[in-house]
């Protein structure tokens, strides 16, 4: 519990908001970690003490200069759609919500690089790049809703992975600026090498105010459904289309069971396996001959901007899950890197599972390479039943990015990063900055 002499000093802070009705304090205590029945178990009682809401970076420092005087864990939170638990306060404490630093800095005239506030949406600074001639490379299919600093913090890749990669990869994140948790806080601004250690932290070392990130020359993406006569063909093309001399910024696989289940829109109507691609105007054309030399079916719906209403993109990435959860909450979800060849390890885990497990893929650029990941549906069928399913993948050779597990390092590659850790011991010397999601800070 937060003393009396910590509610009064936050209440006082010019240019911040303090909500304390049970109703923000139950709302910003979660985010979409209810797609892992593993973590609603785990988290459904955590709760924050108070919430804030700062409108600006003088805010942002007091805040953290009060809770690291009275030793108040500090969590952050964008718009709170982490599927992980990523923003919920295991330790209660300040809730500080980022979204009214919201502008955009600078977009540098020649090379497009764009400083912007943690908190702006990504729509919005996609929006503003486009008036500019550029966009951004990565987006979560949550990019609506979803705030730049918790893409940056909590995201991975996503829209734009299949030729960009992961936010990971060295290129995307050029610079941050970012407010520490100490006595006297301090408002640093950290060149690209020192500000890859907050990329995909979790928010547990440094809270981020501003970023600058790469972005790519406006491309106006055109929506084509390819509709496939089989399970191996769809696959297959996918592949083909991965390796083909074409700008690809979206390639979804789906197999005939997701499809049915997905809303319809104005899309085909088919019970066929099927591809949600987005390809630059001049990629058309061999998408078209790619697929009809695989006996498969396009449909141009035309330029993404040009559609109003719901795009291809939110039917891919982790909008598959949601939409099959709408339909039912017993589908959970795992995310993996697929070992190659593909179609022998998709075959062996659909005999084993059956009907239990229906394949959706994503293809990405891992490490320079073409690869394809898979978001695949699960349906629950406990804690051990997950667990064995999981285990039969990595016998496999598929490599795991558990969304059922709290730390950075779970969820991740498995392995400590030794200077997320390191920058913590400065940043957040107390280590109160989200508890409990940096596993090599408490190990
Ligand atoms: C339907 C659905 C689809 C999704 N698809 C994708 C996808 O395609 N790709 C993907 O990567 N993710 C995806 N996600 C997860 C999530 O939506 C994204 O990662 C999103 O970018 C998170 O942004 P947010 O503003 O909601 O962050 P939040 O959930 O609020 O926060 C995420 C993390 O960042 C930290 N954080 C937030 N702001 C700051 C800050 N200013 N400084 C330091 N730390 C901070 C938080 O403490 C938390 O740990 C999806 C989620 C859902 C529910």
């Amino acid at each position: 519990m937060l003393t009396d002499a910590m509610r009064s000093a936050l209440t006082a802070i010019p240019g911040l908001s303090v909500l304390t009705e049970p109703d923000d304090l139950e709302r910003y205590s979660r985010d979409a970690y209810d797609y892992s029945p593993v973590l609603r178990e785990r988290l459904a009682e955590c709760r924050a003490d108070v919430v804030v809401r700062p409108d600006s970076v003088d805010a942002v420092v007091q805040v953290a200069g009060l809770c690291h005087r009275h030793g108040v864990p500090l969590t952050l939170r964008g718009s709170g759609t982490g599927n992980y638990g990523q923003c919920v306060p295991l330790e209660a404490g300040v809730v500080m919500l980022m979204s009214h630093l919201r502008s955009v800095r600078a977009i540098d005239p020649d090379t497009g690089d764009v400083t912007v506030e943690c908190g702006c949406l990504l729509k919005d600074l996609n929006r503003d790049l486009v008036a500019k001639g550029r966009q951004l490379r990565l987006m979560p299919s949550t990019w609506r809703s979803a705030t730049i600093g918790g893409f940056i913090a909590g995201g991975s890749g996503g829209i734009g992975s299949v030729r960009w990669g992961f936010l990971r990869d060295p290129g995307h994140l050029l610079g941050l600026e970012v407010v520490t948790l100490e006595p006297e806080p301090r408002v640093l601004q950290l060149e690209a090498s020192e500000a890859e250690a907050l990329n995909h932290a979790y928010g547990t070392n440094g809270i981020i105010t501003a970023l600058t990130l790469a972005t790519a020359p406006n491309i106006a993406w055109q929506e084509l459904v390819v509709d496939c006569p089989d399970w191996s063909s769809a696959v297959e093309l996918a592949r083909h289309c991965c390796a083909a001399a074409i700008d690809l910024h979206l390639c979804t696989v789906l197999e005939a069971a997701v499809v049915e289940q997905l809303p319809q829109w104005d899309l085909p109507v088919s019970a066929k396996d099927r591809l949600l691609l987005l390809v630059s105007p001049d990629a058309v054309s061999t998408v078209h001959r790619l697929a009809t030399a695989a006996g498969a079916a396009v449909t141009h719906l035309g330029s993404e901007a040009d559609r109003h209403g719901n795009g291809l993109k939110e039917l891919t990435w982790n909008h598959t899950t949601l939409h099959l959860r709408q339909r039912d909450s017993s589908w959970t979800y795992l995310q993996m890197l697929l070992p190659q060849p593909e179609l022998a390890f998709l075959d062996n885990l659909k005999q084993a599972w059956g009907d239990d497990l229906l394949w959706h893929l994503e293809g990405v650029r891992q490490q320079g390479t073409q690869r394809l990941a898979a978001l695949p549906l699960v349906r629950w069928r406990g804690a051990e039943a997950l667990e064995r399913l999981i285990q039969q993948c990595r016998d496999q050779g598929a490599l795991i990015f558990n969304p059922h597990v709290l730390t950075v390092e779970g969820g991740g590659l498995g392995v400590i990063d030794g200077d997320q850790v390191a920058a913590k011991h400065n940043f957040d010397p107390a280590g109160l900055l989200n508890p409990g999601k940096l596993g090599g800070f408490n190990s």
